[in-house]
This record gives structure tokens, sequence and C-alpha cells, in this order.
């Protein structure tokens, strides 16, 4: 077996991947179809197509309209179905997964309670025939700033039913974490973890602020610290962990090509890394894919991704007994793949 083999079989954790943006090119087809929505694009062909972004607004505006295509608890459940379907056929076996919960509730007229009832569905059944599992992370959209305190009410109320953090997406240069102090406060005092991008669209004063005023637990993306050592070093004192979605930063432009993704540098200085697809079917990827090319373009031995991957398990928001647990699964199968290199 090669290292491309060994990646694809080890058992992962992946903390940074949107449900919506995760949804099958054949099933966003089929739901468009179902609930008579009329999409641009006919066949997995013109999705691929509709998959090439200039820039971050041009993917905004492509998500929005892939999450019009959602309408009835039914759909959510087949979401969450085939999200766990492919989590295990890669050995993803527990994922933080993001959900704009409020922009669903708009669009489809639907209560929380009926989205997620739903959602839930769908992972009940996949833990079920697949044995993986996941949690929920409801994001507020940055854009939509006058929706922050509803987001936290409804992750809060929400807690019995999966959701374990408060996340923040969006355009993130336009609207700096400055503005959802008061929200990000309320949630540290309640207890919910925070987990913002930053540092994707917008540079490490971006990232400075995620984890001053908002107190992030992890930062999505984090890559532009890479311009500010002093930010690294506070990253790797506080072992503030970054979900990095490399495919996902050259498909927007961030970075031009691997050769220039600070991802090698970012592990070399002792940050602490987890690797994540974000968009999978919208940005071409996977999280295989993602691990393919930390061995092709980032030069991954079989030791570091295996810590890429206990990284995963050891920065999600599980109790420390999963974490133990999780862990202790993950290195056992290691070293029986191991075997097999
Ligand atoms: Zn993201």
């Amino acid at each position: 077996m090669n290292l491309i083999e060994f990646a694809r079989l080890m058992p992962k954790a992946e903390l940074h991947v949107h449900l919506e943006g995760s949804i099958r090119p054949l099933t966003v087809l089929e739901l468009a179809r179902r609930n008579g929505i009329a999409l641009p694009v006919q066949d997995e062909a013109g999705l691929q197509e509709f998959y090439r972004f200039r820039d971050f607004d041009h993917f905004v505006n492509t998500y929005f309209t892939i999450t019009g295509c959602l309408r009835t608890p039914e759909d959510y459940r087949l979401i969450a179905y085939e999200f766990g379907a492919g989590n295990a056929r890669q050995n993803i076996r527990y994922a933080e997964v993001t959900f704009t919960i409020e922009t669903n509730m708009r669009l489809t007229g639907l209560s929380w309670q009926a989205i997620l009832a739903g959602l839930n569905a769908g992972r009940e059944q996949a833990r079920r025939e697949f044995g993986v599992d996941w949690r929920w992370v409801f994001d507020i959209v940055r854009d939509l700033p006058k929706t922050q305190d509803k987001v936290l009410d409804i992750a809060l109320a929400a807690r019995e039913q999966g959701v374990v953090a408060l996340g923040l997406g969006g355009s993130e240069a336009e609207y700096p974490p400055n503005l959802f102090v008061a929200v990000f406060e309320r949630a540290r005092a309640a207890g919910m973890p925070r987990v913002p991008h930053a540092g994707e669209t917008a540079g490490p004063e971006s990232i400075r602020d995620a984890i001053t005023l908002l107190c992030a637990d992890r930062i999505g993306h984090g890559v532009r610290c890479i311009e500010d050592p002093a930010l690294m070093d506070l990253l790797r004192e506080r072992q503030i962990p970054l979900e990095i979605c490399p495919t996902s930063n050259v498909r927007l432009g961030v970075y031009p090509d691997y050769a220039a993704h600070p991802l090698r540098r970012l592990w070399d200085a002792g940050l602490v890394v987890t690797v994540n697809s974000d968009d999978p079917p919208m940005f071409g990827t996977d999280l295989n894919a993602e691990y393919r090319a930390l061995v092709e373009h980032f030069g991954f031995s079989a030791e570091e991704l295996e810590r890429i991957s206990l990284n995963g398990v050891r920065a999600s928001l599980l109790p420390q007994a999963e974490k133990d647990r999780l862990e202790a699964e993950f290195r056992a199968e290691f070293t029986r793949l191991e075997d097999a290199l």
C-alpha cells in the first residue's frame, strides 16, 4: 500500500465542512426538479461549470442558489443521510458540520425545529447504518448582522439536539469581528463554544480580533496568520486550532496554487493544524482529496498524516472521554494500516 492509499483508508475527523455545500450534484438536480426550482444548469456537467467561481461573492451567490433547492424536512433528512454515507466512504468517523439555520428558515418558511428534526433523522439513519457521527455548528451570516441574536438563541435552544458551537461566515472583510462582539460574549457566558471564520478573505487583524473580541475556540481557515509572525506566536502559545481547507483556498483565489499555500509552513511552525474540505463538491474535492494533497503537494509522511488526523479529534468539541475513546480507536487502526505500508 502506498501513502495515498494509506491516507484514503485511515480514520479521519473533519471540523470544517458546510452541509449545504456538501450536497451531491445529482441530489441538487433532483431536489430542484422535485421542488420546481429553475436552476441555470440541467446536468452534472453544467453544475461543474456553475461551480467555477470568479471570486468569493460569486461563490456566496451560488451557495444561496443551492440552498434554495431545499424545501421540506424530508429534503434535510436526505442531505444529512447522504452526507453520512459520504463520510463512511472516506472513513470520516466524526465531524463538526456547519449549517446556516436562519437562511434555511427564511427560504423554506419552516421552523428551526422542523428543519433540525429532518437533519437529525438523516444523522440517526447514517449513525445506524454506517457508524459515523457528527455534531452541528449553527453559523451567523456576517452579511445579515440583524440575525445574529436569533441564530445564537436557536443554537442555545438546540443544544440537546446536537448543536455544539456558534459559527460566523460570509463576507469577512466587509463585516469584521467587532460587529459581533455582544453576541459572541453572550455565547461565551452561556458556555457555547465559538468557531468563527477568520483570516480567509481578510488578513491577520481579522484573526486577532476573532481571538481577542470573539474569544474564538478555533479559527475557520486562519491561514493568513502567516502574514504576521507575532500572531503566529499567539496562536502557538494558546494552541488555538486552525481549520485549514487547502483546496477551498485555491479555488477561491486566496492562494494561486498549492505551492503558494502556507499549510506546510504553519505546520512546521508548531501551530495546531487540522485539514478539512469546506464545501467539497463545490470545490471539486473531498477530505480524501485533501489528504492526498497533503502527500502530493505538502510532503506529509504517514506519521504526520496520523498527527493531522488526531488533531481533528483533539480539537473537536466532544467531551474528553469521547475524544480519548476515538483517539484510541484511531491509533489501533493506524497500527494495523502501517503494517500494510
Ligand atoms: Zn467555511
